[in-house]
């Protein structure tokens, strides 16, 4: 083993930016019962927050930032896992509770770990990570209410960013129509071809709206929160449901009871920070059957880690593309 690695640090709270990139000595790693030679990570929006300290994310200090990775096993006590095994882990507690992706290095318990399910790399999985983690959820959330593919669109909004692109591609593969909502008309063309049916322009879905308007969606992923949600709920189709897992927006939520009570629509709130080792493995097989591949170059693309300051204030100014991989060797 190396005398240290590297690794996006937070030594202690209140600082701005809240972590940066620091060299530190292998004894430094965590307890843990599998040792991960970590390959690649991913940016995700509470990378963000944890990284330049806009949000409450670390909640134990000194900490290693990144929610996601991917790597190989050098060491296990653990039954599961072996020298050489190929695994990936996202959430459960990474950067809040336990040192995370952002690193050269990482030692977990088994249980926040999953084996990288075939046909899915590395790379590939850190394409997903948490953002396409959270799109299937969002995706499985719809199909156990019974939404299927049919004559009227699924929207989704924040449909630019990681979860939203990760949902639309999803959602057109298994067949839906997709609306994707959108503040930049100039992706139009990338996002018709992820699968977007049609374009909804964020202004759009932002003004205020009568708390019941025309059934307009099946249903809908829904990753900003605020006046967009509201609307969304307002405008969709009986027994229709909404699936919300984001707040780019707002966290606020101000609605009627109107959709629920007269309309069957659903509120369906997702969460993948948690998410328990059989759903979670369910989720990633969907993603490693249902994912064409060959877009997934085109919906992201690799940064080295040293970027990571620039990377943070980018995904919250909402003006990331798509996904980033993160390759935590440069
Ligand atoms: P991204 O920054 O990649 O995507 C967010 C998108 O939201 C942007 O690309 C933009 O899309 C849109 N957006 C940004 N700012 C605004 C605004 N002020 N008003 C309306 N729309 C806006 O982030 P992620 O995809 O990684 O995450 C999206 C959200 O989902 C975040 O709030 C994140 O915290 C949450 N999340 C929740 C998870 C969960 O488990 N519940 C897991 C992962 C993420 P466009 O340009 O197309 O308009």
């Amino acid at each position: 083993m190396p005398d240290s690695f590297r690794a996006v640090y937070a030594e202690k709270p209140g600082e701005r930016p809240a972590a940066s990139l620091r060299q530190l000595p292998f004894a430094a790693l965590p307890e843990g019962d599998v040792l991960i030679e970590v390959r690649y990570s991913s940016l995700n929006y509470k990378d963000g927050l944890a990284v330049t300290g806009a949000g409450k994310i670390v909640r134990a200090y000194p900490m290693v930032c990144g929610i996601d990775l991917a790597g190989t096993v050098l060491e296990s006590k653990a039954p599961a896992y072996k020298h050489g095994d190929a695994v990936l882990a996202n959430g459960q507690g990474l950067s809040e509770t336990r040192w995370g992706g952002f690193s050269q290095f990482a030692r977990l318990p088994a249980s926040a770990l999953l084996p990288i399910p075939h046909p899915l790399d590395m790379r590939q999985a850190m394409i997903a990570g948490t953002a396409g983690f959270t799109a299937m959820l969002c995706v499985l959330a719809l199909e156990q209410m019974g939404v299927v593919p049919g004559d009227r669109e699924i929207v989704v909004t924040g449909a630019a960013g990681g979860v939203g692109s990760f949902a639309v591609l999803l959602l057109a593969r298994l067949g839906y129509r997709v609306a994707a909502s959108t503040g930049r008309p100039e992706l139009r063309p990338w996002l018709e071809d992820l699968g977007a049916a049609s374009i909804v322009p964020r202004a759009e879905l932002a003004a205020q709206s009568p708390p019941l308007a025309g059934e307009r969606w099946a249903g809908a992923v829904d990753t900003v929160g605020g006046q967009i949600l509201s609307n969304v709920l307002a405008s969709t189709a009986s027994y229709g449901a909404v699936a919300a897992c984001g707040l780019a927006s707002s966290p606020s939520l101000t609605t009627t009871l109107y959709p629920f009570i007269l309309r069957n629509v659903s509120l369906l709130g997702i969460c993948s920070a948690w998410t328990p080792a059989a759903p979670r493995r369910e989720a990633w097989g969907r993603l490693a059957r249902d994912l064409p591949l060959s877009k997934l170059e085109t919906l992201s693309r690799e940064e080295p880690l040293s970027n990571i300051q620039a990377l943070a204030e980018e995904i919250l100014a909402g003006k990331i593309r798509g996904r980033v991989v993160l390759d935590v060797n440069r």
